[in-house]
């Protein structure tokens, strides 16, 4: 199996050369040969340990005329074979750098059934989670793998993909069933209907007492059951921008949000100032969207 990545990377005329742990060395008693003709040298031993597919390969019947160490013709290319053995090898250090580099490991660890390898492959897609989300949820979903298509719709809420939705379909979702996308589409839209129902309803809020009995400019904002509390403009301002912004990207940072800047400049009275407003945007507002959102499930 290869996949376009490693064609382009295989069709380097110069020929790849295994180094240690994989060039030929005493001990070794196999040889993984390439689809590119790289002969790596490995010990079926530990193979066989990380991989049911090749134990059973090693536990057929060898013809009488076999080398004295056996070679197996594999699919893969020599780069993505050496990527793959170094990332269990004893003596070996993982040296995947991208993405697709890694995507391809994972085509191969899951075609030869390396289970035990898989958290660690799934640690590697970590790095990717927060740049790439689609691309990691469309992985998820390609070996249904819940937890990591969990923390990528999560991810996922940091970016606009309603306003994506305009543009042409993301490359990073290719191979993604249309069930799939909804799903990930409805998760985020209804983190984004939570957040904004945070913002605009201060049901959770403590109301604090300076806030009544201040003097700049009052205008209703939304409070527990449902009922009324006369909030400085400026105050109402702030929800509202910050609302229109958690609604589209759910998982925005409110402390970095133009309206929250804005709001830091505009005049208050001596009561609003004592109003922690900076604990409210720093805390208690983050606090209760993590709480609502927290509470959204991704269907999977
Ligand atoms: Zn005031």
């Amino acid at each position: 199996m290869s996949c376009p990545n490693s064609d382009i990377i295989d069709s380097n005329p110069s020929p790849f050369i295994p180094t240690h742990p994989f060039a030929k060395a005493a001990g070794a008693d196999t040889i993984l040969r390439s689809s590119d003709g790289a002969d790596f040298y490995v010990h079926h031993a530990i193979l066989s340990l990380v991989s049911p597919v090749f134990e059973t390969m090693f536990s057929l019947p060898q013809a009488e005329s076999s080398p004295t160490v056996p070679n197996i013709d594999l699919q893969e290319g020599s780069a993505t074979l050496d990527r793959v053995l170094r990332f269990f090898y004893p003596a070996a250090q993982p040296n995947v750098a991208t993405l697709e580099e890694l995507q391809d490991v994972i085509e191969v660890l899951m075609k030869y059934d390396m289970q035990c390898v898989i958290p660690m492959a799934k640690q590697h897609l970590e790095k990717y989670h927060s740049s790439r989300p689609l691309a990691v949820y469309a992985i998820a979903c390609r070996y249904r793998w819940k937890d990591v298509a969990v923390a990528a719709a999560r991810e996922s809420l940091n970016h606009a993909l309603r306003a994506r939705l305009l543009a042409d379909a993301p490359p990073d979702l290719e191979g993604v069933t249309a069930v799939a996308y909804h799903n990930l589409l409805q998760y985020h839209f209804r983190c984004g209907e939570a957040a904004r129902s945070t913002t605009a309803q201060l049901r959770w809020f403590s109301w604090p007492t300076t806030l009544d009995y201040c003097r700049c400019n009052k205008t209703p904002v939304m409070f527990a059951d449902d009922s009324y509390r006369q909030a400085p403009v400026w105050f109402s301002q702030y929800l509202t921008g910050v609302c229109d912004v958690l609604t589209v990207i759910p998982g925005s940072n409110v402390r970095e949000t133009g309206t929250f800047y804005t709001t830091l400049w505009q005049n208050k009275c001596d009561r609003c100032c004592q109003f922690n407003f900076i604990n409210f945007v720093t805390s208690q507002l983050p606090a209760q969207l993590k709480v609502e959102i927290d509470e959204i499930e991704l269907r999977f």
